[in-house]
This record gives structure tokens, sequence and C-alpha cells, in this order.
């Protein structure tokens, strides 16, 4: 695993403070009617404004081609990785899964959230909470001298607990001069395996949770990755560093000499 100095994570921090900014942009625009497109668009003229890359657009993956677009837009049963398009429109009482990231000075930025479209039941609304727990439970559990695989059992720990699946396929990753680098992150496991975390480490953290069962497959278009069962799915990532002063959510202000906050 990269660790990375002080410099370097200020330019981490940059990179996410301005992916979690665009995010935010983005769902203040998620209404009934909307296009998944138009979100695109949001994405792309903030970064834009910043004179700052994405880091999907161009995305290459074996057997999937280039991602076409600087936002993933993954609405109800699509769990990660919807195209945007002119064609998709927004419904009231959709959740839609934002993905984003950005590269700052050769540094990459990844965040996610789930929002809901108008009024949404309360089941979702719930499905979304325990997403967004989940990825507080294994944040909280990446401190220096833990493993990599206790930051999925505390995911997996709680969104089963919650009666939720995690998905397997997919995960978190090392991040920093590239979008996905070692090591991999799996939403679920065993505690006390893999790579040991230290000061400077950065990972991205981000459960994907169904509603259903775990099982997921690949639609046509070789990106969107929708649940086999068609239940509902839900996705919040953070990018975060290692400190002694307890993990850093890098799209935040560092934590400031603070013993990492218990459960
Ligand atoms: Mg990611």
């Amino acid at each position: 695993m990269n660790l990375r100095s002080g410099r370097e994570l200020e330019r981490l921090h940059e990179a996410n403070a301005i992916t979690v900014e665009t995010l935010h942009l983005v769902a203040r625009e998620v209404e009934p009617g909307v296009t998944t497109h138009h979100l695109d668009r949001v994405a792309a003229n903030n970064l834009r404004r910043h004179g700052v890359a994405p880091a999907f657009k161009g995305y290459h993956v074996q057997g999937a081609g280039r991602f076409p677009r600087s936002l993933c837009v993954s609405v109800n049963q699509e769990v990660v990785h919807g195209i945007p398009s002119r064609w998709r429109r927004l419904r009231e009482g959709d959740i839609v899964g934002l993905d984003f990231g950005c590269i700052v000075g050769g540094y990459y930025g990844d965040n996610a959230m789930t929002v809901p479209v108008g009024e949404i039941s309360e089941e979702k609304a719930r499905l979304l909470e325990v997403t967004e727990q989940a990825l507080h439970a294994g944040i909280r559990a990446a401190r220096p001298g833990a493993r990599v695989s206790d930051i999925g059992h505390a995911v997996q720990t709680h969104v089963e607990g919650n009666g939720y699946s995690v998905v397997r396929e997919l995960g978190g990753h090392g991040i920093g001069t590239s979008l996905h680098e070692q090591p991999w992150i799996p939403n679920f496991g065993r505690p006390g395996r893999g790579a040991r975390l230290a000061p400077g480490s950065v990972i991205a953290i981000e459960p994907m949770v169904n509603a259903g069962g775990a099982a997921v497959r690949t639609r046509r278009d070789r990106w969107t990755i929708v649940t086999a069962d068609g239940s509902l799915s839900a996705h919040f990532e953070r990018s975060i560093a290692v400190t002694d002063d307890g993990p850093w959510i890098l799209a935040e202000p560092r934590p400031s000499g603070r013993p990492p906050k218990e459960d």
C-alpha cells in the first residue's frame, strides 16, 4: 500500500473537497422530471469552473471500453456505474446514486452518495440511512494498525444486522495518483486479515447495499451493475486518509489531534 506524504494528502484533500462539493451541487438538481444527462452536465461544468479534469470520463475497463461521462448515475435497482442519458428522467420516489471523481494535479478524488427524488418511502429512506451508517462504520475501523478486512467486517456487520446484503463483486480501493490502487477493500469478511493500515494510507470506502439478495449482474450496456433480483440498492463512498488523529475524510478539514470517535 502506498503511504502518502503530508503534501500529497493536501492535494488529495483538494481533489476530494471539489468532488464532494460537486456531488452536493448535483444533488440540489435532483427532482422529478430531470434527466440523468442534466446531472452529468452540472458535474462537468463545476469541474470546468475549477479547471480540473473528471476521473471517470474515459476510464477504461477491459471488456467494457471507456466510460463516456463524468458522473455515474444509478437509479433504484442499479447498484453503480449507471451511464447518464438524455432519455432517462428521474421520477418521484426514485433513489439515485451519484458517484463522482476528479483529478487535481495528478491526485484523485472519489466519492458517492445516494439521494431521494422528491418524497420516498420509509423503506427506501431506511436503506439510504443504513448504507450511510455502514460507510461510517467502515471509516471508524480505518485506524493505524488495523487490517483491511476490519473495514469490510464493520460494514458487513452493520448491513446484515439491519437485514440487507452487501455486494461482493465490487468494493473499495486504495486511491492516490490513480483512481484504483492496491489494496482492494471488500465490504465483507472476517476481521484481522489483509494489509495493515498505517498513517498515510489512503483508501476509498464504498459500501454497496442491496435491500434483497447480494447477487448482481451487468446490463448489456456493459457498465451498469444491477441487483440480480431487482431489489433496490444504495451506495455511499468517501475517500479517507489514515492518520494518528483518526480517519481523515479527505473532503473535510483534517482531524485535529482528537482521538478517533468510538461507536
Ligand atoms: Mg471508488
